[in-house]
């Protein structure tokens, strides 16, 4: 790909003999702005193999070096062995077999014999020679037009990539060689590769599969990256190098734009970009509707390094930390030690400013691969979320002790997420119990009182059953995304089911207010902190049925604050009363929009 200057961003690759013709398709906007750039294909982001001659009296050496690569590989597979045995039947099962054949390819197999011939015969080095051997192989099984066999490429090539990175010492690091303004574009990026998105060096993205209320679109808005996703037909006959555009608020990507396309797009962008700053103006006055409500704006964050555009878009805390993403992107788990360290220095930055980390909610379509955690059919349903974090105490352990320990540092809240009984509660209340006196055994500082622990309401029983974990709990956190997810049936990050996700279903709003209102009755504070609450068309009605805290993606803050300040909430409440009378959806919509368009 042809290297592209900062001042140069916007300019297709010269390579390309005959000029692509424009194409428009479109998919699901899940984050606002324009992004003009340069595509970069990840499917076609190959892992960096070197690759050189060896001189004959390397060749010992070098197949030394690929033993130890082999072995270290042996031994990373035997820890995933265990975390194995640790899950429940047919997912051990699955994993198990496909480890054991790891562990039967890692020793005497034809892939090792293959690889020291290739260093002797062909004096190539290890990497070399393990691309080599791996694709000779993945050669031969596709060949078979057996879809089992063909599918065990997959699992060969996975086992090709670990040894090369063991040989590199280079850990997976996709988008290492972007174009500057990169426009991303992929059959589905994980909410792992998006977190590796630098947004000075990708200017938006676009994917195949995926729904609005996937943590790959929540963390698109938090990178503040023009996103859309749920766009058929994309990757088809698209080149790295070619110019696109990406309209993440009417969710259309252009392919190839022709010049006045193009120019009509920089001026969309411009005044978009002059729309975002004037809103920086409101970022030190409060967010008070007209008739005097006070409304707490905090923000949710996926990343420690996000905390500076926490502090740019004025929140007034962090409303949820998705402690999640600090466990993705490696290998291993970060230790009590490790996230103490992380997470001082965050609650450190805010300076007085209260900080909700949420314990782990892997799980779903969030995965961690230190953690080594089998899905099975319905991940969604399966062990996410707290009910990992009970079933393997050391990882609770050590986040909890975490947490206790920085809120020696200033304010902190610890918050339980996919809650679905008392009992999980119970559990949750008693480790961190022990924690406690763990750590005041050993002197270590902490809070007094300690942190406020509470619980996520996204699961429907957990709403409906609101009034008895009220009791166990010092605060609510109202998760809408899963909240919607488990109401209505939808899988929030498929993109084939995401015209039926919505919010604004009645039973949906039910159970907020449900929530809600156990909160107000058992006197505990209670936010929302879904990706509702970061969406200035849902405010009023939030604000309507009682809440008074709401915690989003940092860079929604100054919008909702626009929409408050402009809102007389006697007004808003009104409505809200008319809303929950009734029982379609878009008539809902129809109420709402209405009240927000001025009628009263
Ligand atoms: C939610 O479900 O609404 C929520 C805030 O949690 P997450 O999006 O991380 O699942
Ligand atoms: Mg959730």
């Amino acid at each position: 790909m042809k290297p592209i200057t900062p001042g140069d961003t916007e300019t297709p690759r010269a390579t390309a003999a005959v000029p692509a013709a424009e194409l428009t398709l479109e998919g699901t906007g899940v984050s606002r702005g324009i992004a003009i750039g340069i595509i970069h294909r990840h499917d076609a982001e190959a892992v960096r193999v070197p690759e050189y001659k060896l001189p004959l009296a390397r060749v010992e050496a070098e197949k030394a070096r690929f033993a130890e690569a082999a072995e270290r590989a042996g031994r990373q597979v035997a820890q995933l062995q265990m975390k194995a045995e640790g899950l429940d039947g047919a997912a051990a099962e699955e994993l198990g077999y496909l480890l054991d054949a790891y562990q039967q390819m890692l020793h005497g197999s034809r892939l090792i014999r293959g690889v020291h011939r290739r260093i002797e015969t062909d004096r190539v080095n290890a990497e070399a020679a393990v691309q080599r051997e791996i694709d000779e192989i993945a050669r031969g099984f596709e060949a078979m037009e057996d879809s089992y066999l063909s599918a065990r490429v997959a699992d060969i090539r996975d086992l090709g990539r670990r040894l090369i990175r063991n040989l590199t010492g280079a850990p997976y690091r996709p988008f290492q060689v972007l174009p500057k303004n990169a426009i991303i574009l992929a059959e589905e990026l994980t909410p792992a590769d998006t977190a590796l998105l630098d947004p000075k060096q990708v200017a938006g993205l676009a994917t195949v599969l995926g729904g609005a209320e996937s943590h790959t679109a929540i963390m698109a808005r938090s990178l503040g990256l023009p996103a859309v996703l749920g766009v058929a037909g994309l990757m088809r006959g698209v080149r790295s190098g070619d110019l696109a555009i990406i309209d993440g608020r009417a969710g259309k990507v252009i392919l190839n734009p022709r010049p006045e396309v193009l120019e009509t797009y920089r001026h969309h962008r411009a005044e978009f970009l002059r729309g975002r700053r004037a809103l920086t103006r409101l970022k030190d006055v409060a967010a008070v509707t007209k008739d005097g409500a006070r409304i707490q704006l905090q923000a949710n964050i996926e990343l420690p390094g996000e905390v500076d555009s926490v502090l740019a878009a004025g929140a007034e805390g962090i409303g949820l930390l998705r402690s999640e993403f600090l466990f993705m992107n490696r290998e291993d788990i970060p230790g009590e030690d490790e996230q103490f360290h992380i997470l001082k220095d965050l609650v450190t930055r805010m300076a007085g400013r209260p900080v909700t980390i949420r314990t782990l909610d892997v799980g779903g379509d969030k995965l961690a691969q230190g953690l080594g955690i089998v899905t099975g059919a319905n991940p969604s349903l399966g062990l996410r979320a707290v009910r990992l974090s009970l079933s393997r105490p050391e990882l609770l352990d050590a986040q909890l002790a975490a947490g206790l320990r920085v809120s020696a540092y200033g304010p902190v809240k610890i918050l339980v997420p996919l809650v679905a009984t008392v009992e999980e509660m119970r559990a949750v209340r008693e480790a961190m119990d022990n924690v406690v006196k763990r750590l005041k055994r050993k002197g270590v500082p902490m809070s007094d009182p300690l942190p406020p622990l509470g619980v996520m309401i996204e699961v429907p029983g957990a709403a409906l059953a609101a009034d008895a974990l009220a009791w166990h709990a010092d605060f609510f956190a109202i998760g809408t995304n899963d909240l919607t997810q488990y109401t209505l049936a939808i899988d929030r990050a498929d993109e084939s089911v995401a015209h039926l996700y919505n919010p604004l279903h009645p039973a949906v709003l039910r159970l907020i207010q449900f929530s809600a209102e156990a909160a107000l009755r058992a006197r505990i504070p209670v936010c929302v902190c879904g990706e509702v609450a970061g969406d200035p068309r849902f405010t009023a009605l939030l604000l309507g049925l009682g809440i008074r805290d709401l915690s989003m993606s940092a860079t929604n803050i100054p919008v909702v604050k626009q929409r408050i300040r402009a809102m007389d909430l006697v007004a808003a409440t009104r409505r809200a009363r008319v809303i929950m009378d009734q029982s379609d959806s878009a008539r809902i919509a129809q109420l709402l929009d209405g009240f927000n368009e001025g009628e009263d």
